[in-house]
C-alpha cells in the first residue's frame, strides 16, 4: 500500500502529525500497535458515564490544539470543567487542604526570588525549593509535582514542567473536556478524509531504498516517501535503528518511566468523599487520585488512581482504593487498569533534542512526541506541527 506519508504511533502526537499532513492534501496512514487510538489519552466508558485513565484536561492556552478544534468546527464541543480542589491524603488517613500543609513564613521569605530566579538550567527541585522554601518543597510540593508529571519529578528541568502559557483563546473554556471525555478529541482529530488508521499493527521491519521507506507489518507492506515516528523514545530508537543509527542512538538516551493507572466507577450513594478534583498523598504508593467530580453526573462518580509501581497487583490496587477512596470492591460498577509510559527528562535534555533536530535536518523523516517541549498534550501538538511543516517544505 502506498501513502504520501506514514505515521507510526496513534497517540495525540501521531494523530496531530497526521492531521497537519492531511490538511496539506497528503494521504496519510497511521500505524498503531494497540487496538485503539489515543495512547496516554485513554477514556474508559461504561454506558453513558466515563472516566479518564490517562490525560484528563485541555486548556484554552493550548494554542495549537484549539486551532485544530476550530478548523474542525468543534469549538462548541469543548465543555467547561467545573471547579474543585485538590487535597492532601495524610498518613493517618485524613484529607487536608494543600495550603494547610505549607509553612507560610518560609513561603513569604522565599517567594520574592520568583522575580529574579530563572528556571533555565535548574531542576524542579532546585527551582521550587528556592522560591517556595526547601521544607515546603520536600513536604508538599514534591508530591504535587509527582502528581502533575506522574513520576518523581525532582530531576525534571524546571522550564519543562508547568509552563505558563499567557495567550488564551477565550472562545474555549479555561479548562475543558468533551461530552465523552478526551476520547472525543481523538475521534475529532482522526476523522479526516485523507487519514487511514490501521490498528493492531505490528511493525516487523523497516527499510529504505532511495527515497522510499518500506514498512513491513503483520498485515501489509506500506510504502511512503515521508515517515513520522510518534512512538515513545525507546520504541522509536528500536524502530529506526537500521535506517538511522545516529538518531536511534540519540533517542535511546531519553529516560522513561512507567506507571499503572486504575479507574473505578461507583454509584454516588456508595461514596462518602466530599467533591474533589483530586488527591495528592503525603506518602503512599501512588502519585495521585484524579476524580471526575469536575464533570458531575446524577448517578455515578469516577476515580482514577495512578500507581508508582507499574507491576502492582490487582489486590493491592483494590486495597488502596478501599483505604483512600473508601469504596469496597463489591461496590465497583466498573474497574479497569492499564500501564502508561512517560519520558523522564533531566538537565541537559535540550542539548539532546538539539542533536536530534540537527540529525533530522534535510531528511524526510520526522520524530514527534511528548519529549521535545514537555509532557502536555499541547507540547505534543506543537512538535507535530513543526515537524509536519519541516517535512513538507
Ligand atoms: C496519567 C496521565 C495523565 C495526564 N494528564 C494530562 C492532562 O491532563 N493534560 C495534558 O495536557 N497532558 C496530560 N498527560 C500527558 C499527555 O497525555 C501525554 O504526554 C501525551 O498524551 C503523549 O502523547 P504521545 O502521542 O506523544 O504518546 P503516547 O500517548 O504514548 O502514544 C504513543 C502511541 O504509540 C503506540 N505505539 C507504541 N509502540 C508502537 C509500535 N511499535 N508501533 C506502532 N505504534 C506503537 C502506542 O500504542 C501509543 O498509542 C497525562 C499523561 C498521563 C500518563
Amino acid at each position: 500500500m502506498v501513502f504520501d506519508s506514514i505515521v507510526i504511533g496513534g497517540g495525540i502526537s501521531g494523530l496531530t502529525a497526521a492531521h497537519f499532513l492531511a490538511e496539506k492534501g497528503l494521504k496519510v496512514a497511521i500505524l498503531e500497535k494497540s487496538e485503539r487510538l489515543g495512547g496516554c489519552i485513554h477514556t474508559f466508558q461504561k454506558d453513558n458515564y466515563w472516566i479518564e485513565l490517562g490525560a484528563h484536561t485541555c486548556y484554552n492556552s493550548y494554542k495549537y490544539l484549539t486551532q485544530i478544534l476550530e478548523s474542525k468546527n468543534a469549538k462548541d464541543k469543548a465543555l467547561n470543567r467545573t471547579k474543585a480542589s485538590y487535597k492532601v491524603f495524610k498518613s493517618d488517613g485524613k484529607l487536608v487542604s494543600i495550603p494547610s500543609q505549607l509553612n507560610f513564613l518560609q513561603l513569604l521569605g522565599n517567594l520574592p526570588k520568583i522575580f529574579s530566579l530563572k528556571k533555565e538550567g535548574l531542576t524542579v527541585e532546585q527551582y521550587y525549593s528556592k522560591i517556595l522554601g526547601k521544607g515546603n518543597y520536600d513536604k508538599v510540593l514534591s508530591k504535587f509535582f509527582g502528581a502533575v508529571s506522574c513520576q518523581e519529578a525532582g530531576d525534571f528541568p524546571a522550564d519543562m514542567l508547568l509552563k505558563r502559557r499567557k495567550e488564551r483563546n477565550k472562545e474555549f473554556p479555561k479548562s475543558y473536556t468533551f461530552e465523552h471525555g478526551l476520547n472525543d478529541l481523538i475521534h475529532i482529530i482522526s476523522n479526516h478524509p485523507n487519514i487511514s488508521t490501521f490498528l493492531s499493527t505490528d511493525i516487523l521491519s523497516l527499510s529504505k531504498e532511495g527515497e522510499k521507506y518500506s514498512v513491513q507489518t503483520n498485515t501489509n507492506t506500506f510504502e511512503t516517501e515521508k515517515i513520522t515516528f510518534a512512538t515513545p523514545p525507546n520504541i522509536t530508537s528500536t524502530l529506526i535503528k537500521t535506517i538511522q543509527p545516529k538518531l536511534s542512538e540519540l533517542t535511546s538516551k531519553i529516560g522513561f518511566s512507567k506507571l499503572c493507572s486504575a479507574g473505578i466507577i461507583v454509584k454516588k450513594e456508595n461514596v462518602n468523599l466530599e467533591k474533589l478534583a483530586g488527591i495528592v498523598p503525603e506518602s503512599e504508593s501512588f502519585f495521585s487520585v484524579v476524580t471526575r467530580d469536575v464533570m458531575p453526573d446524577d448517578m455515578y462518580r469516577g476515580f482514577s488512581i495512578h500507581f508508582k509501581n507499574p507491576d502492582i497487583t490487582e489486590a493491592k490496587i483494590k486495597a488502596t482504593i478501599k483505604k483512600v477512596i473508601g469504596v469496597d470492591e463489591k461496590d465497583f460498577e466498573s474497574f479497569q487498569y492499564t500501564i502508561h509510559q512517560l519520558p523522564s527528562l533531566s538537565l541537559g535534555h535540550q542539548e539532546l533534542i538539539e542533536g536530534i533536530n540537527k540529525e533530522l535536518e534535510g531528511r524526510n523523516i520526522s520524530i514527534t512526541g511528548n519529549y521535545f517541549y514537555g509532557l502536555s498534550i499541547e507540547d505534543c501538538v506543537q512538535r507535530s506541527f513543526e515537524e509536519s511543516e519541516r517535512i513538507t517544505q
